[in-house]
């Protein structure tokens, strides 16, 4: 028999059946998602720790995340709720660095807790003037005899104020560009570290943290920084294409049943041929878009390194086809579906930021072309 999810082993199965249920138990209802994004993501990373969901989204020996793992856990999550595939992506996302390059003292410190989610984690990057251009970080660090102290602000850092441990790129070399770079752990708990909430049109914790002398302890290699936040980076990227898939295809569920039983002229939507023909592309963009995201998840898992240019075109492909999707199943829905708690109305705001983060569609363009390029030489 040819199973139904190709690239994915036995246990990859059996977990996404896991989150379905999951899903099922606990995301159903949609509305505190929308009232304390804050508050249920505290739950939701609670939950997700006691159904053995949030394990897969740290590296053995302190978890059990592989890119299938991760892949299969982001699109059932976001199937049902945005904010609880956020909960469990951000705990993988800010402690990927520390999984990757921290000394086996702070590893095991900090990851034991992140995997049973009795500290939450966020990975401040982004400034406000250095977005796609992380060669442009300003945030300096100091050295100040074993230690280092931060100066600088990061914006648009997901759990912002909720997170109990933050990683942050900022610069210790001199000039500007990639080189001078290096990672941080930060304690939340450290003086010197203010958080601005910041509201996006769909729930999801975000904020801006501004450090003013704050203790940071160096993560691996000083200079090494880009690299880290890079190889970070292209690990999460396929799951953010997931993630995409998890919005498309309820969206894709949601425009089966409503044209089923929504009539006009007499008869059901799904009865005209238009209807038909919607209903099949966004089932090959979805089919398309998960074979992509799966290929690239797997391709890592079976020992390539390095899938920069597989990653990129997962999640572009991905996000960019989910919009669609989206776009569709409102569309089929009427103006029942532009209606506040609808459901294609949440999907709607809630597949907009995965074009934008972790990269832009723009961002992963250029980043295929180098390797193409490259390649071609
Ligand atoms: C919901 C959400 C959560 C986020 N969470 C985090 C987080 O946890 N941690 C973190 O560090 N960051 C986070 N971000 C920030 C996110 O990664 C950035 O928003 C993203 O990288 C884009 O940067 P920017 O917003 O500054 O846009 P800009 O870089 O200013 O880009 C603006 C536009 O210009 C385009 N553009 C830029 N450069 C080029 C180019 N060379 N060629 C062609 N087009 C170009 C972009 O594609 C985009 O369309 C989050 C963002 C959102 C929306």
């Amino acid at each position: 028999m040819t199973p139904r999810e190709p690239f994915f082993d036995e246990p990859h199965r059996a977990l996404a059946s896991l989150v379905r249920a999951f899903g099922d138990k606990y995301l159903r209802a949609s509305g505190p998602d929308e009232t304390d994004p804050d508050g249920r993501t505290r739950e939701l990373v609670r939950r997700l720790a006691d159904a053995h969901i949030l394990e897969w989204a740290v590296p053995p020996p302190y978890g059990s995340m592989d890119l299938r793992g991760l892949v299969a856990v982001r699109e059932g999550l976001a199937y049902f709720s945005s904010l609880a595939d956020t909960a469990f992506a951000m705990q993988g996302l800010g402690s990927y660095p520390l999984s990757k390059a921290g000394s086996d003292v702070q590893r095991n410190r900090w990851l034991p807790e992140v995997a049973r989610g009795s500290v939450i984690c966020g990975f401040a990057v982004t400034e406000p003037e250095a977005g796609s251009d992380l060669a442009a970080i300003r945030t300096r660090a100091t050295r100040e005899g074993s230690i280092f102290r931060l100066r600088g602000v990061k914006t648009f850092i997901s759990n912002a104020g909720l997170a109990g441990l933050y990683t942050v790129l900022a610069r210790t070399g001199e000039g500007d560009g990639h080189d001078g770079l290096s990672m941080f752990l930060v304690d939340a708990d450290a003086p010197g570290l203010g958080i601005k909430p910041l509201e996006a049109m769909a729930p999801h914790p975000l904020g801006e943290i501004r450090f003013e002398e704050t203790p940071a302890v160096l993560l691996g290699e000083e200079g090494k920084g880009y690299n880290l936040a890079l190889a970070t980076l292209e690990t999460f990227r396929a799951s953010v294409g997931a993630a995409a898939c998890g919005l498309a295809a309820r969206a894709l569920d949601e425009a089966l049943r409503w044209t089923q039983v929504r009539r006009q002229f007499g008869r059901p939507l799904s009865e005209f041929q238009a209807t038909q023909m919607a209903l099949a592309e966004m089932h090959v963009e979805l089919e398309a878009a998960r074979a992509l995201v799966r290929h690239a998840a797997w391709l890592r898992d079976q020992g390539e390194p390095r899938i920069p240019k597989e990653a990129a075109a997962a999640k572009l492909y991905a996000t960019e086809a989910a919009q669609r999707v989206v776009d569709r199943a409102l569309q089929l829905h009427g103006g029942q579906g532009l209606m506040r708690g609808s459901t294609p109305e949440r999907l709607y705001r809630e597949v907009r930021a995965l074009r934008i983060y972790e990269g832009t569609s723009e961002i992963q363009k250029l980043v295929i072309a180098r390797h193409l390029l490259k390649e071609s030489r």
